[in-house]
């Protein structure tokens, strides 16, 4: 990578030591860069500004001198002496990296040896000067012996040596810094890439965990469902009553069942063929399903006999609950046959029952209800 002059060099911190040093030797200084730029240029005797260039002939030398430097520049010598054609001196050296020039130094104008004041005061004749104040300007121009010109330019090769190492180490450090840095967003911007691909595979597996979370529950619910009513089935009521025994007889908590039975049912199916019957259990479990309260359960016992769970509930209040179930089912019309009636037996979990008693006594309730005419409620027997 080639790098500039001004790349590599903070020009104000060049401008301010330059003026330093002006203001110690008391020398002109002036840094050019490869393209022949001025960068620095501090000092510039005024025997040059004032008289050598304003005059077109002595001009002419300066121009000359120009040239010639020009030529310096592009034959990339390493080190110029110049005397101008106007009597004043200028050296030069390239600012060097790595064997390239980045641009050239020049000290001057100057002299070697006091002025030769007859040499002088001719040109001012020559060239029409004012004679006073072209000699009282000549006098500014320092005097340098050969011997400190050369330890100055020894100075100044090994400084802009210096200057150019450091500040392209420095560039190159720049540059490993801010490849680094975008090598670093990079990463970064991957990982942050990576890491939102991730959450979303983990959403879309979250998603999936909850469908199949879903179709679990849906299978469950399946397990425990009667196909035709739709109402529970006997796995469901084996899985609860269990846990209704445990809460009756550590919490004291009441629990009772309801069992009911169509009556004459084989009549509908006789009169009204299998299906009818059919939607006859859908349709009656449809409108028990509407009266029963949140945690009663409505289980499928078999054929066209149901159960009803009912937690938390004595037979003082589960008795009624079954009378108006049989009105609202004698009172409902049937689309599909007009009309049916239930009988129904209910009793009350007792201290030591066990499912088996429970379900005869509730069982032998139904019986009595058929027995004593159908379309009724029988409540179990005390002595049961
Ligand atoms: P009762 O009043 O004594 O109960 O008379 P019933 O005719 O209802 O007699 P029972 O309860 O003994 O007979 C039940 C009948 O219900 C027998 C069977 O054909 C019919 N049944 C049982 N399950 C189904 C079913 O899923 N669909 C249909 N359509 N009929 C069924
Ligand atoms: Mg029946
Ligand atoms: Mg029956």
């Amino acid at each position: 990578m080639s790098l500039s002059l001004q790349e590599i060099i903070d020009l104000e911190d060049l401008r301010e030591l330059m003026r330093f040093f002006y203001e110690a030797a008391g020398i002109s200084v002036g840094v050019m860069d490869a393209d022949h730029n001025w960068l620095v240029s501090i000092g510039w005797q005024p025997i040059c500004t004032n008289f050598h260039r304003v005059n077109p002939e002595s001009r002419q030398n300066c121009l000359l001198s120009e040239s010639r430097i020009e030529e310096y520049l592009d034959s990339k010598q390493e080190y110029l002496t110049y005397p101008c054609p106007n009597g004043l001196i200028e050296v030069a050296i390239p600012i060097l990296l790595g064997g390239a020039p980045l641009g050239f130094f020049f000290l001057g104008q100057f002299l070697h040896h006091p002025p030769d004041r007859d040499y002088f005061r001719r040109q001012a004749i020559v060239y029409g000067f004012d004679m006073d104040s072209y000699l009282q300007t000549l006098e500014r121009v320092p005097v340098v012996s050969q011997k400190r010109i050369d330890y100055l330019m020894k100075f100044f090769v090994r400084f802009f040596d210096l200057l150019t190492r450091i500040g392209s180490e420095n560039q190159q450090r720049r540059q490993a810094e801010l490849e680094i840095q975008e090598a670093k967003e990079q990463l970064e911007n991957r990982v942050a890439e990576r890491t939102s691909e991730l959450n979303r595979a983990l959403l879309e597996v979250g998603d999936l965990a909850a469908q199949l979370n879903e179709s679990l529950q849906q299978v469950e619910l399946l397990a425990v469902t009667d196909t035709l009513t739709e109402t529970y089935n006997r796995r469901k009521f084996d899985e609860t009553i269990l846990h209704e025994h445990q809460r009756a007889e550590h919490g004291k908590i009441p629990f009772s069942v309801i069992m009911l039975d169509i009556d004459h049912f084989k009549r509908v199916n006789d009169e009204f063929g299998h299906s009818t019957g059919d939607q006859v259990l859908k349709h009656l479990s449809r409108l028990i399903r509407g009266l029963v309260r949140q945690g009663d359960l409505l289980i499928r016992w078999g054929g066209e006999e149901f159960l009803i769970l009912l937690p938390g509930t004595l037979i003082s209040e589960a008795g009624p609950f079954a009378e108006r179930i049989r009105l609202e089912v004698e009172q409902e019309q049937f689309a599909e046959d007009g009309s049916i009636t239930i009988s129904l037996g209910v009793a009350q979990l007792r201290e030591g029952d066990s499912t088996d008693t429970l379900l005869k006594r509730v069982d032998d309730a139904l019986y009595r209800a058929k027995q004593e005419g159908r379309n009724r409620v029988v409540l179990q027997s005390p002595l049961h």
